[in-house]
């Protein structure tokens, strides 16, 4: 367990740790002109969406979309979501952000439809504060109905924290909106320390696999037990498994040869705006594909 502890530690360690330093106090400083900033954000519509991409693996064809949020402020110029999403979840700001993103993702994904696109997946996430507030449900089911978009290219991306904490949703929440006929994936999974039970007692449909993991499939051989573990994990409960932050040939390689259903990451495509994305699906843009001999396929 201790080196499962460290493992898991050294992986998350670069981003999540830090140390105490006098550039703290400008920090803290940054922190309260954030929060300041962010509660007139919405009315002074600052915000913007891109969207970034998703491929089935063996099609090379974008079948899917994440709707990422994007933060202009005209003193602090663009704030990324890693400076103001916990801001935003902490002062429940992020209640009335969420569905402001909700809507727009959904408003512009049927936009791309009527206008004659193949129809594609949007994804959309969901902060577990979200879960907290009343009219979840409600708030849904009115802006399916609002933007005419149909249930089932709806995907909502919920995290591991939600499942163990105290706001664990009732079972029931997640089938209430499982009902609407839209569908669940559990982003960034395994970088939790929830217990694995949740995936069978919820009605999940997809692992999205953390990006640190997928960084060092082709050089690290833990790395890569993992990833065909969680495929494997996948696969056996009958989900789909998408892999986020492929950024190489090599990677996606891999992923493909140990039978992972979707991609998303740079090696592809950034996030991307409205105009830039319209224009990959006018020219319908993919990933060269080539077969993979039957005997070749790593189970
Ligand atoms: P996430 O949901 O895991 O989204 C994927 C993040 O990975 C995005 O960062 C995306 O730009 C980045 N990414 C994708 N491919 C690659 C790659 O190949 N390499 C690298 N290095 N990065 C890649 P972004 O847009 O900065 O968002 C960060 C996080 O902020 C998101 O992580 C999500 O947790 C949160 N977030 C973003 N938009 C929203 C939102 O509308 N609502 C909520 N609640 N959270 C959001
Ligand atoms: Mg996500
Ligand atoms: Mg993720
Ligand atoms: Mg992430």
């Amino acid at each position: 367990h201790a080196d499962i502890a460290m493992y898991r530690a050294k992986k998350l360690g670069r981003n999540n740790f830090q140390f105490y330093t006098p550039a703290m106090n400008e920090e803290s400083l940054e922190r309260v002109r954030i929060e300041g900033a962010l509660r007139n954000a919405l009315e002074r519509d600052e915000f913007v969406l891109y969207y970034q991409p998703q491929l089935d693996i063996k099609t090379g064809k974008v079948v899917g979309m994440e709707a990422l949020l994007r933060w202009q402020h005209p003193e602090l110029g663009m704030v990324p979501p890693g400076r103001f999403i916990s801001i935003a979840e902490e002062t429940g700001l992020i209640v009335p952000i969420g569905a402001w993103v909700m809507r727009t993702a959904c408003a512009q994904n049927k936009a791309w439809q009527d206008a004659g696109f193949d129809k594609l997946r949007v994804a959309v996430n969901l902060s577990a504060r979200q879960f907290g507030a009343p009219d979840l449900i409600e708030g849904l089911e009115a802006v399916l109905k609002d933007t005419g978009m149909e249930p089932k290219y709806l995907e909502i991306e919920l995290t591991e924290s939600l499942f163990m904490s105290d706001i664990t949703p009732a079972v029931d929440l997640l089938h209430r909106m499982k009902a609407l006929g839209v569908s669940l994936s559990i982003d960034d999974f395994g970088t939790g320390y929830s217990s694995l039970s949740y995936l069978s007692r919820f009605p999940i449909d997809v692992l999205k696999i953390d990006r640190s993991f997928v960084a060092d499939i082709t050089r690290d051989a833990n790395d890569e037990a993992i990833v065909t573990s969680i495929i494997a994990l996948a696969h056996n409960l009958k989900l789909a498994v998408i892999a986020e932050g492929v950024e190489t040939a090599e990677q996606l390689d891999y992923l493909r040869r140990h039978g992972c259903d979707e991609m998303q990451g740079y090696y592809f495509s950034r996030p991307l705006a409205n105009a830039q994305f319209e224009q990959l699906l006018r020219e319908g843009r993919g990933l060269t594909v080539e077969a993979i001999p039957e005997q070749v396929v790593e189970a």
